[in-house]
């Protein structure tokens, strides 16, 4: 992409509102524009990101053995009367209603209609274990909506329902989907924590929240140090080992961690004073497992295999996206702007020329240009007439992780200067090093 073609509004003045780091520099850097208190309309630098956080939480969602679908945003009334839920859920619901007076709501998250899904074709426990997720906008009449993405009322969420015969069944898929939280956020840059979380009226053990430590994060938590370097779970983990996914999930879930619901200061005040983190984080993500809170009411019942039907067990697993898009940057920034972990970068590469209109400059731009797009690889080059310091500071600003720099003084020598956004080196290579470093 050539940034004089592009459409990156970089923005000098931020609107007061904006608190937190992360919601500063999406505004500064043209990732998003405020519609409506708490929702966003993503630029094309933000849609970028977004597009891969959606495809890593989706390769892992797949890996684990979840089953993509897509479900409406708009749902109706009397599928959350069946449940209960439709009086229940109070102010944060966005209730409409349709030309023929029928009620209807924008859907805040999708228990019910992946029940009713569920109920009209399985009825065996031969189809099981089930699970079947989408990544769909959600809405929720938030009181508070607040620091961009962070908190917004329309936002994006993986919601994932497992479906199995009983408690046993669903602590494997739960773990399945304990491992996959690993390591989407590991893919996307990030450590997280799973936290033990309020599991409801249900009680047990299988509730968690997966937490990033951030100052600006809006949950207290506490936890043991040594989950920051436990190792996760590799690409070849075997999603059907009942128990070794289960000694995983025991490693990750036998020290303590909990975030202020839960907290036990007494339990927390065992661990050595050195070892004790008690921080601030954001929720990235929470898996919940509800057994037939809402099968029992809606009638999902599945036949075993001594032929009696029973409510099936169900649990559920979300992930915000566009809220990982704000996470990311509280994780990594620093004064001049965003550093994206490679994995999630609207680009890999920005070539910045020093000296637009100087045809030896632009030739070898315009090739080191040709040369990386035919490789594939993501590069956004900086042709446009702004000054060399400029250009820097907006590469800085919008986090690209090389930045290669192209300018008379090195093509002089036969080189580019290479910079690493994530830790500020730089380096001088030739084009042919240039591009091994890129394509390693
Ligand atoms: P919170 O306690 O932060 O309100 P929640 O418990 O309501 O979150 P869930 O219903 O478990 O959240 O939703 C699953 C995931 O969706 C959350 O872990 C979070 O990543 C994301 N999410 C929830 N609410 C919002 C929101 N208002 N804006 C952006 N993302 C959100
Ligand atoms: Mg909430």
């Amino acid at each position: 992409m050539r940034l004089s073609r592009f459409f990156l509004p970089i923005m000098k003045e931020i609107p007061k509102e904006a608190e937190i780091v992360s919601h500063r520099l999406m505004l500064r850097a043209g990732m998003m524009r405020q519609e409506a208190a708490g929702i966003y309309a993503f630029l094309p630098l933000g849609l970028r990101v977004l597009r891969k956080i959606e495809q890593i939480v989706r390769e892992e969602q797949n890996r684990a053995g979840a089953i993509e679908l897509l479900m409406p945003t708009i749902q109706s009334a009397d599928l959350w009367r069946e449940s209960g839920r439709y009086d229940a859920y109070g102010k944060e619901m966005l209730r409409i209603k349709d030309r023929h007076e029928r009620e209807m709501l924008y859907g805040p998250t999708n228990e019910e209609m992946i029940t009713e899904i569920f109920r009209a074709y399985v009825r065996s426990y031969k189809d099981l274990p089930l699970n079947l997720y989408h990544i769909q906008w959600k809405f929720r009449d938030e009181v508070r909506p607040r620091f961009g993405l962070m908190r917004g009322r329309e936002f994006l969420m993986k919601d994932a329902y497992s479906f199995d015969l009983d408690q046993a069944g669903a602590r494997h898929s739960y773990n399945k989907m304990f491992v996959a939280y690993l390591r989407t956020f590991a893919r996307l840059g990030l450590k997280s924590i799973p936290m033990r979380a309020e599991s409801g009226p249900i009680g047990g053990d299988m509730s968690h929240e997966f937490i990033i430590l951030a100052s600006t994060g809006e949950s207290e938590v506490y936890c043991h140090k040594d989950y920051l370097d436990i190792p996760v779970p590799g690409a070849d983990v075997d999603f059907d080992d009942i128990v070794g996914l289960q000694s995983t999930v025991d490693q990750w879930t036998s020290n303590y961690a909990a975030t202020s619901d839960m907290h036990d200061a007494a339990a927390f005040g065992q661990i050595s004073a050195d070892k004790q983190v008690a921080a601030r984080g954001i929720e990235v993500g929470h898996i919940f497992y509800f057994g037939t809170k809402y099968s029992e009411p809606m009638k999902a019942v599945v036949s075993g295999p001594d032929g009696i039907e029973k409510p099936v067990h169900m649990g559920s697993y979300g992930i915000g996206p566009s809220r990982l898009v704000a996470a990311i940057i509280e994780a990594s920034h620093d004064d001049a702007g965003i550093k994206w972990p490679e994995a999630v970068a609207p680009f890999r590469v920005a070539i910045l020329n020093l000296k637009q209109g100087d045809s030896a400059t632009d030739t070898a731009c315009e090739g080191f240009y040709r040369d990386l797009m035919g490789k594939g690889i993501d590069v956004l080059y900086d042709d446009t007439d702004q000054r060399a310091g400029s250009k820097f500071a907006t590469a800085d600003l919008i986090g690209i992780p090389w930045q290669v720099v192209i300018g008379p003084k090195g093509l002089a020598a036969g080189t580019f200067e290479v910079k690493k956004r994530a830790d500020g080196s730089r380096e001088n290579l030739s084009p042919a090093a240039t591009i091994d470093l890129l394509t390693r």
